[in-house]
Protein backbone atom coordinates (compact mmCIF):
# COMPACT_ATOMS: atom_id res chain seq x y z
CA UNK A 1 0.00 0.00 0.00
CA UNK A 2 1.18 3.55 -1.01
CA UNK A 3 2.21 5.90 2.12
CA UNK A 4 -0.93 7.69 3.34
CA UNK A 5 0.25 10.99 3.83
CA UNK A 6 -3.02 12.80 6.14
CA UNK A 7 -1.44 10.18 8.49
CA UNK A 8 2.07 11.06 8.54
CA UNK A 9 3.64 13.52 10.90
CA UNK A 10 5.66 16.53 9.80
CA UNK A 11 8.98 14.65 11.14
CA UNK A 12 8.10 11.55 9.28
CA UNK A 13 6.84 13.79 5.75
CA UNK A 14 10.64 15.03 5.99
CA UNK A 15 11.60 11.41 6.50
CA UNK A 16 10.27 10.30 3.53
CA UNK A 17 11.69 13.21 1.68
CA UNK A 18 15.72 12.54 2.82
CA UNK A 19 14.71 9.21 1.91
CA UNK A 20 14.41 10.72 -2.03
CA UNK A 21 17.31 12.83 -1.65
CA UNK A 22 15.29 15.99 -0.98
CA UNK A 23 15.59 18.62 1.52
CA UNK A 24 13.61 18.59 5.00
CA UNK A 25 12.06 21.91 5.29
CA UNK A 26 9.99 20.74 2.01
CA UNK A 27 7.68 18.11 4.75
CA UNK A 28 6.54 21.38 6.26
CA UNK A 29 5.36 22.82 3.05
CA UNK A 30 3.85 19.61 2.07
CA UNK A 31 1.95 19.50 5.69
CA UNK A 32 0.30 22.72 5.02
CA UNK A 33 -0.86 22.00 1.40
CA UNK A 34 -2.56 18.94 3.13
CA UNK A 35 -3.67 20.24 6.58
CA UNK A 36 -3.91 23.90 6.24
CA UNK A 37 -4.98 24.82 2.65
CA UNK A 38 -6.80 21.42 2.45
CA UNK A 39 -5.06 20.90 -1.31
CA UNK A 40 -6.97 17.89 -3.51
CA UNK A 41 -4.81 18.00 -6.14
CA UNK A 42 -0.60 17.80 -6.19
CA UNK A 43 -1.29 20.38 -9.24
CA UNK A 44 -2.27 23.57 -6.37
CA UNK A 45 1.09 22.79 -4.41
CA UNK A 46 2.74 25.90 -6.72
CA UNK A 47 5.66 26.05 -4.29
CA UNK A 48 6.61 22.27 -4.90
CA UNK A 49 8.87 21.47 -7.64
CA UNK A 50 6.99 19.94 -10.83
CA UNK A 51 9.43 16.62 -10.19
CA UNK A 52 8.54 16.42 -7.08
CA UNK A 53 4.80 16.58 -7.12
CA UNK A 54 5.23 13.75 -10.03
CA UNK A 55 6.84 12.06 -7.71
CA UNK A 56 4.37 12.59 -4.72
CA UNK A 57 1.41 11.66 -7.09
CA UNK A 58 3.12 8.33 -8.38
CA UNK A 59 3.67 6.94 -4.94
CA UNK A 60 1.61 8.19 -2.16
CA UNK A 61 -1.91 9.16 -1.28
CA UNK A 62 -3.22 12.17 -0.83
CA UNK A 63 -6.32 11.09 -0.03
CA UNK A 64 -7.33 7.45 1.61
CA UNK A 65 -10.98 7.67 0.84
CA UNK A 66 -13.62 8.66 -1.68
CA UNK A 67 -17.23 9.93 -1.35
CA UNK A 68 -19.58 7.58 -2.34
CA UNK A 69 -23.16 9.37 -0.88
CA UNK A 70 -23.97 12.33 0.41
CA UNK A 71 -27.33 13.50 2.11
CA UNK A 72 -27.91 16.63 3.88
CA UNK A 73 -31.01 17.27 5.89
CA UNK A 74 -33.05 20.58 6.30
CA UNK A 75 -31.22 21.81 9.49
CA UNK A 76 -27.81 21.35 7.20
CA UNK A 77 -27.06 18.31 9.26
CA UNK A 78 -24.99 16.54 6.30
CA UNK A 79 -23.76 12.61 6.10
CA UNK A 80 -21.05 11.25 4.54
CA UNK A 81 -20.22 7.60 3.02
CA UNK A 82 -16.96 7.44 2.19
CA UNK A 83 -15.17 4.22 0.57
CA UNK A 84 -12.03 3.12 1.74
CA UNK A 85 -9.02 2.18 -0.89
CA UNK A 86 -9.74 -1.51 0.22
CA UNK A 87 -13.64 -1.07 -0.67
CA UNK A 88 -14.70 -1.03 3.06
CA UNK A 89 -17.03 2.20 3.73
CA UNK A 90 -17.68 4.38 6.91
CA UNK A 91 -19.64 7.25 7.64
CA UNK A 92 -19.28 11.00 8.67
CA UNK A 93 -21.96 13.31 9.54
CA UNK A 94 -21.17 17.37 9.08
CA UNK A 95 -22.86 19.08 12.12
CA UNK A 96 -23.38 23.18 12.52
CA UNK A 97 -24.27 25.00 14.28
CA UNK A 98 -23.87 28.94 14.24
CA UNK A 99 -20.06 29.62 14.01
CA UNK A 100 -19.47 26.09 14.82
CA UNK A 101 -19.19 22.79 12.28
CA UNK A 102 -17.89 19.69 13.73
CA UNK A 103 -17.17 16.81 12.18
CA UNK A 104 -18.33 12.99 13.96
CA UNK A 105 -15.64 10.47 12.81
CA UNK A 106 -15.43 6.82 12.83
CA UNK A 107 -12.57 4.97 14.07
CA UNK A 108 -13.30 1.34 12.99
CA UNK A 109 -15.05 -0.20 9.91
CA UNK A 110 -18.13 -1.46 12.15
CA UNK A 111 -17.53 -2.35 15.37
CA UNK A 112 -17.28 -5.00 17.89
CA UNK A 113 -18.66 -4.40 21.08
CA UNK A 114 -22.66 -5.22 20.36
CA UNK A 115 -24.70 -2.13 21.53
CA UNK A 116 -28.28 -2.98 20.79
CA UNK A 117 -29.46 0.04 19.73
CA UNK A 118 -26.62 0.41 17.80
CA UNK A 119 -26.76 0.14 13.55
CA UNK A 120 -23.22 -0.24 13.36
CA UNK A 121 -22.90 -3.21 15.78
CA UNK A 122 -25.18 -5.45 13.63
CA UNK A 123 -22.67 -5.31 10.67
CA UNK A 124 -19.57 -6.59 13.51
CA UNK A 125 -15.90 -4.92 13.63
CA UNK A 126 -14.09 -5.52 9.99
CA UNK A 127 -10.83 -3.75 10.78
CA UNK A 128 -9.51 -0.75 12.44
CA UNK A 129 -8.92 2.70 10.69
CA UNK A 130 -5.63 3.95 10.29
CA UNK A 131 -4.70 7.40 11.17
CA UNK A 132 -5.02 8.67 7.66
CA UNK A 133 -8.50 7.62 7.23
CA UNK A 134 -9.50 9.26 10.90
CA UNK A 135 -8.04 12.66 9.77
CA UNK A 136 -9.10 12.73 6.02
CA UNK A 137 -12.50 12.67 6.80
CA UNK A 138 -12.24 15.97 8.77
CA UNK A 139 -10.26 17.14 5.36
CA UNK A 140 -12.68 15.90 2.49
CA UNK A 141 -15.49 17.56 4.64
CA UNK A 142 -13.68 20.86 5.38
CA UNK A 143 -12.61 20.52 1.55
CA UNK A 144 -16.04 19.46 0.11
CA UNK A 145 -18.30 22.50 2.33
CA UNK A 146 -15.35 25.10 1.76
CA UNK A 147 -15.84 25.15 5.85
CA UNK A 148 -12.81 24.28 8.27
CA UNK A 149 -14.26 21.93 11.00
CA UNK A 150 -13.90 23.78 14.38
CA UNK A 151 -14.89 21.07 16.42
CA UNK A 152 -14.30 17.26 16.05
CA UNK A 153 -16.56 14.45 17.80
CA UNK A 154 -15.49 10.59 17.78
CA UNK A 155 -18.83 9.37 18.02
CA UNK A 156 -19.40 7.85 14.68
CA UNK A 157 -18.41 3.97 14.03
CA UNK A 158 -16.09 1.93 16.23
CA UNK A 159 -14.79 2.21 19.87
CA UNK A 160 -12.50 4.93 19.17
CA UNK A 161 -10.28 3.80 22.26
CA UNK A 162 -9.97 0.16 21.07
CA UNK A 163 -8.87 1.68 18.16
CA UNK A 164 -5.97 3.42 20.43
CA UNK A 165 -2.75 4.23 18.76
CA UNK A 166 -4.33 5.26 15.59
CA UNK A 167 -7.06 7.39 17.23
CA UNK A 168 -3.96 9.34 19.06
CA UNK A 169 -2.01 9.49 16.06
CA UNK A 170 -5.16 11.45 14.43
CA UNK A 171 -5.66 13.30 17.67
CA UNK A 172 -2.05 14.75 17.02
CA UNK A 173 -2.54 15.64 13.40
CA UNK A 174 -5.92 17.13 13.99
CA UNK A 175 -4.77 19.34 16.44
CA UNK A 176 -1.46 20.27 14.81
CA UNK A 177 -1.66 24.35 15.02
CA UNK A 178 0.15 24.60 11.51
CA UNK A 179 -2.60 21.98 9.86
CA UNK A 180 -6.04 21.39 10.70
CA UNK A 181 -5.41 23.27 14.14
CA UNK A 182 -8.48 22.04 16.21
CA UNK A 183 -8.02 22.92 19.92
CA UNK A 184 -8.16 19.74 22.71
CA UNK A 185 -10.94 21.45 24.14
CA UNK A 186 -12.64 21.40 20.95
CA UNK A 187 -12.47 17.59 20.38
CA UNK A 188 -14.24 14.79 22.46
CA UNK A 189 -13.65 11.24 22.11
CA UNK A 190 -16.67 9.01 23.07
CA UNK A 191 -16.04 5.51 24.33
CA UNK A 192 -18.74 2.92 25.72
CA UNK A 193 -16.17 2.55 28.95
CA UNK A 194 -13.06 0.40 28.14
CA UNK A 195 -11.72 1.14 31.35
CA UNK A 196 -7.67 0.58 30.85
CA UNK A 197 -8.39 2.96 27.76
CA UNK A 198 -9.55 5.44 29.09
CA UNK A 199 -7.02 5.37 32.07
CA UNK A 200 -4.26 5.31 29.76
CA UNK A 201 -5.84 8.48 27.92
CA UNK A 202 -6.12 9.93 31.58
CA UNK A 203 -2.25 9.87 32.09
CA UNK A 204 -1.56 11.53 28.69
CA UNK A 205 -3.12 14.40 30.11
CA UNK A 206 -4.97 15.89 26.64
CA UNK A 207 -7.72 18.39 27.73
CA UNK A 208 -10.18 17.27 25.38
CA UNK A 209 -13.48 16.32 26.48
CA UNK A 210 -14.39 12.67 27.10
CA UNK A 211 -17.83 11.41 26.72
CA UNK A 212 -18.86 7.85 28.26
CA UNK A 213 -21.70 6.20 26.99
CA UNK A 214 -23.42 5.33 29.96
CA UNK A 215 -27.04 4.24 28.76
CA UNK A 216 -28.34 2.71 32.16
CA UNK A 217 -27.51 3.58 35.80
CA UNK A 218 -27.55 -0.44 37.19
CA UNK A 219 -24.99 -3.16 35.85
CA UNK A 220 -28.52 -5.53 34.74
CA UNK A 221 -30.19 -3.33 32.18
CA UNK A 222 -26.21 -1.84 31.03
CA UNK A 223 -24.98 -5.09 30.46
CA UNK A 224 -28.40 -5.88 28.36
CA UNK A 225 -27.72 -2.69 26.61
CA UNK A 226 -24.20 -2.31 26.06
CA UNK A 227 -22.49 -6.02 26.56
CA UNK A 228 -18.85 -4.70 27.27
CA UNK A 229 -20.39 -3.66 30.80
CA UNK A 230 -19.77 -7.53 32.13
CA UNK A 231 -16.05 -6.75 31.30
CA UNK A 232 -15.97 -3.23 32.76
CA UNK A 233 -19.07 -3.26 35.17
CA UNK A 234 -20.15 0.43 36.83
CA UNK A 235 -17.87 0.10 39.94
CA UNK A 236 -14.84 -0.23 37.53
CA UNK A 237 -15.99 2.45 35.08
CA UNK A 238 -17.11 5.08 37.50
CA UNK A 239 -13.71 5.32 39.45
CA UNK A 240 -12.16 5.55 36.04
CA UNK A 241 -13.64 8.49 35.16
CA UNK A 242 -13.22 9.88 38.30
CA UNK A 243 -9.20 9.35 37.89
CA UNK A 244 -9.82 11.16 34.43
CA UNK A 245 -11.22 14.30 36.12
CA UNK A 246 -8.48 14.22 38.54
CA UNK A 247 -5.70 13.68 36.75
CA UNK A 248 -6.95 16.11 33.52
CA UNK A 249 -9.01 18.62 35.52
CA UNK A 250 -12.00 18.57 32.48
CA UNK A 251 -15.23 17.25 33.57
CA UNK A 252 -16.78 13.84 32.40
CA UNK A 253 -19.75 13.98 29.84
CA UNK A 254 -21.99 10.94 30.51
CA UNK A 255 -24.03 10.07 27.24
CA UNK A 256 -27.42 9.01 28.01
CA UNK A 257 -30.09 7.41 25.23
CA UNK A 258 -33.24 7.40 26.37
CA UNK A 259 -35.26 4.60 25.00
CA UNK A 260 -38.72 4.15 25.44
CA UNK A 261 -39.48 1.76 28.17
CA UNK A 262 -36.03 0.60 28.54
CA UNK A 263 -34.33 3.13 30.49
CA UNK A 264 -35.62 6.08 30.84
CA UNK A 265 -38.23 5.64 34.26
CA UNK A 266 -38.59 8.42 36.97
CA UNK A 267 -36.13 5.64 39.04
CA UNK A 268 -34.13 5.24 36.58
CA UNK A 269 -32.87 9.14 36.87
CA UNK A 270 -32.64 9.37 40.26
CA UNK A 271 -30.06 5.91 40.38
CA UNK A 272 -28.17 7.64 37.39
CA UNK A 273 -28.06 10.91 40.05
CA UNK A 274 -27.08 9.10 42.98
CA UNK A 275 -24.40 7.39 40.86
CA UNK A 276 -22.66 10.46 40.08
CA UNK A 277 -23.56 12.91 42.39
CA UNK A 278 -21.06 14.94 43.83
CA UNK A 279 -18.74 14.16 40.66
CA UNK A 280 -17.83 17.28 38.23
CA UNK A 281 -19.80 15.49 35.27
CA UNK A 282 -22.73 16.69 32.86
CA UNK A 283 -25.44 14.79 31.09
CA UNK A 284 -26.64 14.25 27.56
CA UNK A 285 -29.29 12.80 27.03
CA UNK A 286 -30.01 11.85 24.00
CA UNK A 287 -33.78 10.95 22.52
CA UNK A 288 -32.78 7.42 20.55
CA UNK A 289 -32.85 8.19 16.79
CA UNK A 290 -35.01 5.73 15.79
CA UNK A 291 -33.32 2.11 13.77
CA UNK A 292 -35.58 0.62 12.09
CA UNK A 293 -33.99 -3.09 12.23
CA UNK A 294 -34.31 -2.71 15.89
CA UNK A 295 -37.82 -1.13 16.50
CA UNK A 296 -37.19 0.64 19.76
CA UNK A 297 -38.27 4.41 19.73
CA UNK A 298 -37.18 7.31 21.50
CA UNK A 299 -38.67 8.42 25.00
CA UNK A 300 -41.56 10.67 24.59
CA UNK A 301 -40.83 14.22 25.02
CA UNK A 302 -42.59 14.56 28.44
CA UNK A 303 -40.26 11.65 30.06
CA UNK A 304 -37.72 13.64 28.63
CA UNK A 305 -38.44 16.28 30.67
CA UNK A 306 -39.26 14.23 33.68
CA UNK A 307 -36.16 12.52 33.51
CA UNK A 308 -33.87 15.84 32.88
CA UNK A 309 -36.12 17.64 36.00
CA UNK A 310 -34.88 14.78 38.09
CA UNK A 311 -31.04 15.30 37.52
CA UNK A 312 -31.27 19.05 37.29
CA UNK A 313 -33.03 18.76 40.81
CA UNK A 314 -30.31 16.62 42.11
CA UNK A 315 -27.80 19.49 41.00
CA UNK A 316 -26.48 17.68 38.00
CA UNK A 317 -25.74 19.91 34.88
CA UNK A 318 -27.85 18.46 32.13
CA UNK A 319 -28.25 19.00 28.60
CA UNK A 320 -31.42 17.46 26.43
CA UNK A 321 -30.30 16.99 23.09
CA UNK A 322 -32.27 18.04 19.50
CA UNK A 323 -32.65 14.76 17.67
CA UNK A 324 -31.03 16.12 14.25
CA UNK A 325 -30.68 14.52 11.28
CA UNK A 326 -33.13 11.21 12.06
CA UNK A 327 -34.26 11.97 8.16
CA UNK A 328 -31.01 11.32 6.94
CA UNK A 329 -30.48 8.63 8.79
CA UNK A 330 -27.60 10.18 11.07
CA UNK A 331 -27.31 7.84 13.75
CA UNK A 332 -23.95 5.89 13.49
CA UNK A 333 -23.86 3.07 11.07
CA UNK A 334 -27.30 3.65 9.23
CA UNK A 335 -26.51 4.77 6.08
CA UNK A 336 -23.56 2.17 5.37
CA UNK A 337 -26.13 -0.31 6.38
CA UNK A 338 -28.78 0.59 4.81
CA UNK A 339 -25.81 1.19 1.56
CA UNK A 340 -24.87 -2.65 1.84
CA UNK A 341 -28.37 -3.97 2.25
CA UNK A 342 -29.51 -2.14 -0.91
CA UNK A 343 -26.13 -3.91 -2.37
CA UNK A 344 -27.14 -6.88 -1.22
CA UNK A 345 -30.53 -6.65 -2.09
CA UNK A 346 -28.94 -5.60 -6.14
CA UNK A 347 -26.69 -8.77 -6.06
CA UNK A 348 -29.08 -11.31 -4.67
S1 LIG B 1 -22.51 2.32 20.16
FE1 LIG B 1 -20.36 2.64 19.66
S2 LIG B 1 -19.30 1.10 20.95
FE2 LIG B 1 -21.44 0.45 20.87
S3 LIG B 1 -21.54 -0.99 19.14
FE3 LIG B 1 -22.06 1.09 18.34
S4 LIG B 1 -20.14 1.88 17.56
FE4 LIG B 1 -19.63 0.17 18.93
Amino acid sequence: MRPLLAGMTQAEIEELLSSWGEPRYRARQVWEWIHRHLASDWEEMTNLPRQLRERFAAETELYSLAVVERRAASDGTTKYLFRLQDGETVESVWIPAGNRGTVCVSTQVGCALGCRFCATALSGLRRNLRAAEIVDQVRWISHDLRRRASNVVFMGMGEPLANFVETRKALAILHEPTGLNIGWRHITISTSGLVPAIRRLAAEGLPLTLAVSLHAADNKTRTWLMPINRHYPLEELLPACREWVERVGRRVTFEYVLIDGVNDSISDARRLSRLISGMLAHVNLIPLNPIPEIGWRASSPAKQQAFARVLEDSGIPVTLRQERGAEIEAACGQLRRRRLLEVTAVEV
